[in-house]
C-alpha cells in the first residue's frame, strides 16, 4: 500500500512530503460535515494497520528522491494519531530525516490520552484542528465520535500548548451558521487567549463537502479576523471565495486597520485597491508600517504597534 505523497507545495507550511497513516480507507473519530472525504462511521482506534517497516522503506525511497523539501508530514485518510505505533514511528523519522521537520495534521481530540500527547511533544511542527469549543456546535461539526468531550479536548490543547516546544499552529475551519456566530466566536476567543499558538489559520469550505454546508465568504472571515482579540496571531487562510471588493484606504485608516489586524501581501492584494497599494508602500518607505515574518508567512504591521509590543514584553 504506498503512504507516501507529494512533495505538496503549501504557502503556509512550504513543500512537504506527505505520509499517509490510513492509506486504505477512512478511519476517523470525527465524521466533520466538511470533510473531504466520504462520510464514514467513526472510529476510537484504527482497524487496518501499515506496519512501521512499510513506511520506512518507502519513505527512505522518497527522501533520495525529493531533497529539497521543508518537512515530513504525518497525515491520514482520517485522523493520524489514532495510528498505533505512532510513537515508534516518530523515533525512526528521526533517525533519516536529517535536516526536514516532522509535522503533524490533527483534530486534536486524542490530545486527551497522555499517551499520545506525550508522542506528539516529539514533533517538530504540530497543527490542531479546532472548530468549535462549546459541545453544541462541537457536535454538529466535527460529529465526534460519542466517547469525545470537547471541554477535555480544549483542556488537553491548553495544557499541551504550554508545555510544547515546538512549532504550534491552530487551525479553525468556518461553515455558514456553526460557527461563525459572534457566541462562538467569543468563546474560541476565550480559550486561544491560553494557548501558545505560533500561528492560528482561519478558513472555510474550500473543497466538496462530505455534507451539504455552505462555506463563507473573504469578506466574512475578514471580519471574523477582527472579532479575536489583536495580540492573536490570526492568519486569513482561505482565498478561494475572495470576492470581496476593493476599497481606498486612507493612509490613518491602513495604519488603523493592520493596528487591529495585520494582513498578509495577499490580504492586500485582495482588499486595497491600486492607490491604497500605493500608499501602504509608501507608509513601508516611511517606515510607518514595517513587514514582519510569523510562521513562514509575511505581515504588515504599524511600527509603532511594534515598538508598543516590545515595550509590554
Ligand atoms: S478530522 Fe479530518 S479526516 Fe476526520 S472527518 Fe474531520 S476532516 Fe475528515
Amino acid at each position: 500500500m504506498k503512504t507516501i505523497f507529494g512533495p505538496v507545495h503549501s504557502r503556509r507550511f512550504g513543500v512537504s512530503l506527505g505520509i499517509d497513516l490510513s492509506p486504505s480507507h477512512k478511519q476517523c473519530n470525527f465524521d466533520c460535515l466538511y470533510c473531504e472525504l466520504a462520510p464514514a462511521a467513526t472510529v476510537d482506534h484504527q482497524e487496518t494497520v501499515v506496519s512501521v517497516e512499510e513506511i520506512i522503506t518507502e519513505l527512505k525511497t522518497a527522501l533520495k528522491e525529493h531533497q529539497n523539501i521543508d518537512e515530513i508530514t504525518l497525515t491520514a485518510n482520517g485522523e493520524p494519531t489514532l495510528y498505533p505505533h505512532l510513537d515508534q514511528l516518530i523515533d525512526e523519522i528521526d533517525t533519516i530525516k536529517g535536516d526536514k521537520e516532522t509535522l503533524i495534521l490533527t483534530n486534536s481530540a486524542t490530545l486527551v490520552d497522555k499517551e499520545v500527547f506525550n508522542t506528539l511533544l516529539k514533533l517538530d511542527q504540530v497543527k490542531l484542528s479546532l472548530d468549535a469549543v462549546t459541545p453544541d456546535i462541537f457536535k454538529k461539526i466535527d460529529r465526534p465520535h460519542p466517547d469525545l468531550n470537547i471541554d477535555e479536548v480544549v483542556d488537553a490543547v491548553i495544557a499541551f500548548s504550554k508545555v510544547y516546544k515546538g512549532k504550534l499552529f491552530v487551525e479553525i475551519l468556518f461553515v455558514r451558521g456553526l460557527n461563525d456566530t459572534e457566541e462562538e466566536i467569543k468563546a474560541l476567543n476565550d480559550v486561544l487567549a491560553d494557548v501558545n499558538a505560533l500561528r492560528i489559520d482561519i478558513g472555510t469550505i474550500d473543497r466538496p463537502p462530505a455534507y451539504p454546508i455552505e462555506g463563507i465568504s473573504y469578506g466574512e472571515l475578514h471580519t471574523i479576523a477582527t472579532q479575536f482579540d489583536a495580540s492573536l496571531p490570526i492568519n486569513i487562510a482561505s482565498r478561494v471565495h475572495a470576492e470581496f471588493s476593493q476599497s481606498s484606504y486612507t493612509d490613518e485608516e491602513i495604519i488603523n486597520t493592520l493596528d487591529k489586524r495585520p494582513l498578509t501581501p495577499e490580504d492586500v492584494e485582495i482588499l486595497f485597491d491600486k492607490e491604497s497599494k500605493n500608499r501602504l508602500l509608501a507608509l513601508v518607505e516611511e517606515k510607518k508600517v514595517k513587514i514582519i515574518e510569523r510562521a513562514k508567512l509575511e505581515f504588515y504591521i504599524p511600527a509603532e504597534n511594534i515598538q508598543r509590543k516590545r515595550k509590554k514584553s
